[in-house]
C-alpha cells in the first residue's frame, strides 16, 4: 500500500501520518527525515543529496525519488507512507514513473483541507522568550500578560517567518506549487479531501474511512 499525504505546513500532516501509519502497520516516510537519514548513513543518494544542499541548492527530485524506491521493499512493513512528497507536478509524475517501473502505484491520497486563514492562525501564533527560551502560542498556549514571559517577564519576540505577511507568503508558494499536485490525482480518481479543521480525533476517523 502506498498513500500520500498532501497539505499545507500546519496543516497537521505528520501529527495524523504517525498515528495512521502505527495502524495499518506503513513506514513514514517525512521526507525531510528520509533526506537526513541518507546523508548521515553516507549512503551513494545521501552523498549526492549532500553535494546539492553544501551548494545550497534544492536536491534533485531523482535523488528524492531514489531514496523513495530505495524504502519501497522495507521489511517488516506493508507499504509506505509519503509526508511532504510530491510538492510539485513535475515530482507527482517522476513519482508515478518510478513506482510503475517497480510495479507498484500511488494507492491513494489524502489532502487535509484547512482554510488559509486558520493556518495563518495556527501558523503566525507562535512567540517565544528571548531570555529562558519558554515557547507560546496566541490561541493554543497564550501567556497570562500579553507578549510577556509568565516564567520570567520578559517581553516575548516573533520569528520573520512567524509573522503573518511571512507565513502567508509561504502558504502561496505552496499553494502555486500544489494546486496541479491535487489535480493530477483527483484526475486519477485518487484524491481523497479531509476537513483538518477537525479535532485530532475526528480527522483521524475520516482517514481510517478514506484508507479503508
Ligand atoms: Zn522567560
Amino acid at each position: 500500500m502506498l498513500i500520500v499525504f498532501l497539505g499545507a505546513p500546519g496543516a497537521g500532516k505528520g501529527t495524523q501520518a504517525k498515528t495512521l501509519a502505527g495502524k495499518k502497520n506503513l513506514t513514514h516516510l517525512a521526507t525531510g527525515d528520509l533526506l537526513r537519514a541518507e546523508v548521515a548513513a553516507g549512503t551513494e543518494l545521501g552523498l549526492a543529496a549532500k553535494a546539492f544542499m553544501d551548494r545550497g541548492d534544492l536536491v534533485p527530485d531523482d535523488v528524492m525519488i531514489g531514496m523513495i524506491q530505495g524504502r519501497l521493499a522495507s521489511p517488516g512493513s506493508d507499504g509506505l507512507l509519503l509526508d511532504g512528497f510530491p510538492r510539485t507536478l513535475a515530482q507527482a509524475q517522476a513519482l508515478d514513473e518510478a513506482l510503475a517501473s517497480a510495479g507498484a502505484s500511488v494507492d491513494q491520497s489524502i489532502y487535509f483541507k484547512v482554510s488559509e486563514e486558520e493556518l495563518v492562525r495556527r501558523l503566525a501564533g507562535r512567540s517565544t522568550c528571548p531570555d529562558c527560551q519558554r515557547a507560546y502560542h496566541d490561541t493554543f498556549n497564550p501567556p497570562h500578560r500579553a507578549d510577556e514571559c509568565d516564567d520570567c517577564g520578559t517581553s516575548l519576540i516573533r520569528r520573520e517567518d512567524d509573522k503573518a505577511d511571512a507565513v502567508r507568503n509561504r502558504l502561496k508558494v505552496y499553494g502555486t506549487q500544489t494546486t496541479p499536485v491535487l489535480d493530477h490525482y483527483r484526475t486519477a480518481g485518487k484524491l481523497v479531501e479531509v476537513d483538518g479543521e477537525q479535532a485530532i480525533d475526528a480527522v483521524q476517523e475520516d482517514l481510517a474511512v478514506a484508507v479503508g
